[in-house]
């Protein structure tokens, strides 16, 4: 029997457990903070499972090692523990926490964003064991903590697990992708002062300042990059000071979410958004805007202030990362793999900013990522987990 034959059997026979455990993870709530329980379900799968090492780090990332017998290079299989919220239980077809499995899938919230390519990369990883095939290079297998909320858990990883590549988890449709635009958080404060309603002229009104800057946004010239296409911007969250209607507000705040190319940074984003700031003040009216930064705490206890940042990433056409994955997957799935981008960001932009090389690989569908339709198809569970394998086992083969 082949390596990829030998492969093969051994997804098939622990397609079952393969699916239990991905419902096991929908059935262990872990919201960003809260992977405690999470993290210690993985931990015990890849133990069961046979890998040679498995410990929790300092943030709290689960991760488990198959070691490599020669001088091969390493890879990291990267996902991550938590999920967002799952919002009102009535609007989904199947209670979101109970992994029901329907028309071959497994629904639920985080079917597909994380937990069935968490289920699909932990078992990637242990089907090379089953299969009886060693590795040359040290297996990876991550999943980290607080990825939602700005990536900490894989900011630790690119300090502490340095490997030479890492094959980012997160939905492909068991495509591959070679890159995603950024995603920024901008603050926008504007201070007034406050005043009674009844004479506005004692205060400084932000309101007029605000309406003046979210008209010109409309007019901000846009950075595109061929491959991630063009920037986009949506003022989401708005703020004030004042919870009373008969005050004029002493402040207000607007969020924006912006999704960046590698053409034009943050400090420079945030740098032009202060200058149009600065044109629309009225009044005597002052006002800053800042990239949203937050004070972490992770469920181990560790904090760390983490930017809300995830930076973009392209990885080349020709790239030999790229070349070696989509012949390694082919060969396994014996299908071509289409290469393309993602729309969402994801943890591949803080590896890659680290110098840790990136793809992304893993099943479910990207646009049901954050509804309440979340499901994954078993059989692309399946496929995923024979996927990662194979992944793993060319990418530790020295080039
Ligand atoms: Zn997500």
């Amino acid at each position: 029997m082949s390596d990829i034959e030998r492969l093969r059997s051994a997804a098939a026979e622990h397609e079952e457990r393969l699916v239990a455990f991905c419902q096991k993870l929908i059935q262990t709530r872990s919201m960003p903070g809260e992977e405690a329980n999470a993290a210690r379900a993985v931990q015990q799968e890849m133990k069961a499972l046979g890998y040679d090492d498995v410990w929790q780090d300092e943030v709290g990332n689960a991760i488990g090692v198959l070691r490599g017998t020669g001088s091969g290079p390493s890879v990291m299989l990267n996902t991550h523990l938590d999920h967002v919220s799952a919002g009102a239980e009535s609007g989904w077809p199947f209670p979101p926490f109970e992994g029901r499995i329907h028309e071959g899938a497994v629904w639920g919230r985080g079917a597909m964003d994380i937990k069935g390519p968490t289920a699909a990369q932990v078992y990637g990883a242990a089907l090379l064991k089953a299969a009886g095939l060693p590795v040359r290079g040290d297996v990876y297998v991550a999943a980290a903590v607080q990825e939602e909320v700005g990536g900490l858990g894989s900011i630790e990883l690119a300090c502490t697990t340095r490997t030479d590549s890492a094959v980012i988890g997160e939905a492909t449709n068991n495509e591959l992708r070679r890159g995603h635009r950024g995603r920024i958080e901008l603050i926008t404060r504007i201070g007034g002062r406050s005043a009674h309603a009844s004479m506005p002229e004692r205060g400084i009104n932000p309101h007029y300042s605000l309406a003046r800057f979210l008209l010109g946004l409309e007019n901000i010239s846009l950075s595109e990059d061929p491959f991630l296409g063009r920037e986009t911007f949506v003022p989401t969250l708005l703020f004030t000071d004042q919870t009373s209607s008969n005050v004029v507000p002493g402040e207000v705040r607007l969020h924006i979410d912006w999704r960046t190319v590698p053409q034009r940074g943050p400090d420079e984003i945030r740098a032009e958004l202060q200058r149009l700031l600065d044109e629309s003040l009225v009044h005597g009216a002052s006002g800053e805007v800042t990239v949203k930064e937050e004070h972490l705490h992770t469920h181990t206890g560790a904090e760390r202030d983490v930017p809300a940042a995830f930076p973009s990433f392209v990885l080349q056409e020709d790239d030999p990362l790229l070349l070696a994955s989509r012949s390694a997957l082919s060969e396994a799935l014996g299908r071509e793999v289409p290469v393309r981008r993602w729309e969402f960001a994801t943890d591949g932009g803080h590896l890659m900013a680290a110098g840790i090389p990136c793809i992304g690989f893993g099943p479910g569908d990207e646009a049901l990522a954050h509804t309440n339709q979340e499901r994954v198809p078993i059989a692309q569970l399946t496929e995923a987990a024979l996927g990662n394998a194979a992944l793993a086992l060319r990418l530790t083969t020295p080039g």
